[in-house]
């Protein structure tokens, strides 16, 4: 799978800050699923559901589902 440059993507954060969703502090060091798009960022219990999300639509995507 060709992997597109603003794809999100788990991060470890080097600065300590807020998930967009749920405003739980991420610390630093720790793991967040990052949107290089809008450059938002979502702690991890908001980053797995939206991984496994996009994940879902990547699939569908390759294989032509959602035309
Ligand atoms: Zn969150």
């Amino acid at each position: 799978m060709a992997r597109r440059g603003r794809d999100p993507h788990w991060i470890s954060v080097r600065h300590a800050t807020k998930c967009a969703n749920c405003k739980t502090e991420v610390k630093r060091g720790s793991r967040a699923f990052y949107y290089p798009n809008d450059r938002r960022m979502l702690c991890e219990g908001c980053g797995e559901p939206a991984a496994q999300e996009f994940a879902a639509a990547v699939f569908d995507e390759e294989h032509n589902l959602c035309l």
